[in-house]
C-alpha cells in the first residue's frame, strides 16, 4: 500500500513539474494519473488534513477565497484549490502537491472547492469537518435536468461527511431541506432583508415546495428564489439563520456595507467585493469561520480585505481607467450582473462574452432566460455595449430582443481588436463572459494589462 502512494505521488509530482516545464498549468492530468495507480490515494493523503469543503451551484469560488482569507489572517497552515480545479482529479493533484512523496500533508488544513456532482464521492474520500452549501440554482449544463438532481449529489456528499459541521444557505429552500436529513451540526446562514431596491424580475427556480409541490409564498425576496420562503400548505418554511445579515447599510461600486448579526451579537462588516450575491458569500464564509470555531474579528477583517481575481470579479487596469471581468454560468448569475449594473451611478461600457464549449454549456439558449431587457432602462448610463465570443451573433440579438439599440452594439470576432477597443475608450469596462471566453479573454488581457497565470 505504502508503495502505491509513494508511486502515485512520485508520478504527479513529477507530471505537475513536466507540465510547468512547459508552460502549462493542467492541474487535472496529474491527478487522473495517481489515482490510476493507487485509486483511494485522496482518502489515504486527506486523513490528517482538516478540510472545508465549499459546494453549491453559484458562489463557491468567492466563498472558498474568503475562508482562505480567514486562514490567512489566523495564520494557520492549510492549502486550497486555487484554480478552479474542483473535480476529483483536480483536487488529488492540489492534496499531492502539499504531501511528502510518503503521502504525510505538509498543511494542516485545506479549503476545497468542490463541484456539486463530485461532492459526493469528494466528501467520503476527505471526510470533511465543515461543508458550506451556497445555494442550489439551475446551471445551464443541466438545463434539462431538474435542479433535484444537484441537490441530491450534494445530500449524499453531506450524508458521506459524518463529523462535519453543515452551513446552509437558509434562505434557498433547496439548500435549507438539506437539514432535516442529516444528522449533523447545522448552521443556517442567510439574509433577512431584500437586497436590491429595483431587482430584476426572474424565473424562480424553485417555486413549488420541495415537500408538497404547493407554491410557496415569500415575505420577502433578495433574489432569484432566495429569501424568506414559506409553504401555505405544509409549513415548511426559512429556518432562522444563526449568522444573517440584518441591514444593507450602503452599496457602491466596489464594496458593500451591511450589519450582521451573529450568534445573537450585532456587528457591522465591510465587504470588499460589490454584488448581492457576494453577501451571500459572506456571510456563509462567515458562518464556516464559527463553525471552524475562529476569532470572530479574523472573518471581520478577512471579508473586509480579502481578493478574489479569477474571473470573480477582478479587476485590471486599461491605463486609466479599469475593466472588471464577471464570469457567469447560468442565468441567475446573469440577473445579478444586471442588478449591480443597475445600481452603478456612473457610465459604464458593457461586454458581454458568450461561448458555447462544453464548460460553457452547449446550449446557449439560456441567454433568454436573463433579464437583459433590464439594460434597456439604464440606456443612458451604458453608452455602448460590446459583443465577442463564439456565439457572438446569438448574444447581439437576445440584446436586440431586449430593446437594445442596435447603434449601441459593437461586435468582436475577435479578443484583440476587443481589448483594443475597451482600452481605446475612456469610460469604467464591466465584461461578463461565460467560462472559456473568461478563461481566454483574461489570458490576453494579462498578457496586456499584467496578472497572474491561473495557476499560480
Ligand atoms: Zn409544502
Amino acid at each position: 500500500m505504502k508503495l502505491k502512494v509513494f508511486l502515485a505521488v512520485f508520478a504527479c509530482k513529477l507530471t505537475i513539474k513536466l507540465l510547468r516545464l512547459l508552460g502549462r498549468g493542467g492541474t487535472a492530468i496529474p491527478g487522473k494519473i495517481a489515482l490510476r495507480i493507487c485509486p483511494d490515494l485522496l482518502f489515504q493523503l486527506a486523513k490528517d488534513v482538516k478540510c472545508v469543503v465549499v459546494t453549491g451551484t453559484n458562489g463557491k469560488t468567492t466563498s472558498s477565497r474568503i475562508i482562505e482569507e480567514i486562514y490567512v489572517k489566523a495564520e494557520a497552515s492549510y492549502f486550497a484549490n486555487r484554480s478552479g480545479a474542483n473535480l476529483i482529479n483536480g483536487i488529488t493533484s492540489i492534496f499531492i502537491e502539499n504531501s511528502t512523496l510518503t503521502g504525510k500533508p505538509k498543511k494542516e488544513n485545506a479549503v476545497i472547492e468542490c463541484d456539486e456532482a463530485a461532492s459526493k464521492e469528494v466528501c467520503r474520500l476527505i471526510n470533511p469537518a465543515v461543508v458550506l452549501v451556497t445555494n442550489v440554482f439551475r446551471d445551464q449544463l443541466d438545463r434539462y435536468g431538474e435542479v433535484s438532481g444537484t441537490l441530491e449529489n450534494i445530500l449524499i456528499g453531506i450524508k458521506n461527511s459524518p463529523r462535519a459541521v453543515v452551513c446552509l444557505n437558509s434562505d434557498c429552500s433547496l439548500t435549507a431541506s438539506i437539514a432535516e436529513q442529516i444528522p449533523n451540526r447545522v448552521i443556517f446562514y442567510g439574509v433577512d432583508v431584500p437586497i436590491y431596491k429595483n431587482p430584476v424580475s426572474e424565473v424562480s427556480d424553485a417555486p413549488h415546495c420541495i415537500k408538497c409541490k404547493h407554491e410557496y409564498e415569500y415575505s420577502y425576496r433578495t433574489f432569484g428564489h432566495l429569501g424568506g420562503f414559506c409553504c401555505p400548505d405544509c409549513g415548511y418554511k426559512r429556518p432562522e439563520p444563526q449568522v444573517s445579515v440584518t441591514d444593507i447599510l450602503s452599496t457602491e461600486l466596489s464594496f458593500t456595507k451591511v450589519r450582521v448579526q451573529v450568534f445573537g451579537e450585532d456587528d457591522v462588516i465591510t465587504i470588499n467585493l460589490p454584488g448581492g450575491y457576494n453577501i451571500y458569500n459572506a456571510v456563509g464564509a462567515l458562518a464556516v469561520s464559527e463553525a471552524v470555531g475562529f476569532r470572530r474579528m479574523l472573518a471581520k477583517d478577512a471579508i473586509a480585505s480579502f481578493t478574489c481575481g479569477f474571473g470573480r470579479m477582478e479587476e485590471f487596469d486599461l491605463g486609466g481607467h479599469s475593466a472588471r471581468i464577471i464570469l457567469v454560468k447560468n442565468p441567475a448569475g446573469a440577473n445579478q450582473v444586471l442588478n449591480y449594473l443597475a445600481g452603478l451611478s456612473a457610465e459604464t461600457v458593457f461586454v458581454c462574452c458568450l461561448n458555447d464549449n462544453s464548460a460553457d454549456g452547449k446550449d446557449v439558449s439560456w441567454v433568454w432566460d436573463a433579464n437583459f431587457e433590464k439594460l434597456a432602462d439604464m440606456s443612458e448610463l451604458i453608452p455602448e455595449i460590446y459583443v465577442s465570443g463564439i456565439r457572438s451573433g446569438d448574444m447581439a440579438v437576445r440584446l436586440k430582443y431586449a430593446g437594445i439599440d442596435e447603434d449601441k452594439l459593437r461586435i468582436f470576432d475577435d479578443y484583440d481588436e476587443l481589448i483594443d477597443a475597451m482600452k481605446n475608450q475612456s469610460l469604467p469596462v464591466i465584461i461578463m463572459p461565460t467560462y472559456t471566453a473568461m478563461m481566454d479573454l483574461r489570458a490576453k488581457m494579462s498578457t496586456a494589462f499584467g496578472g497572474k497565470e491561473f495557476w499560480e
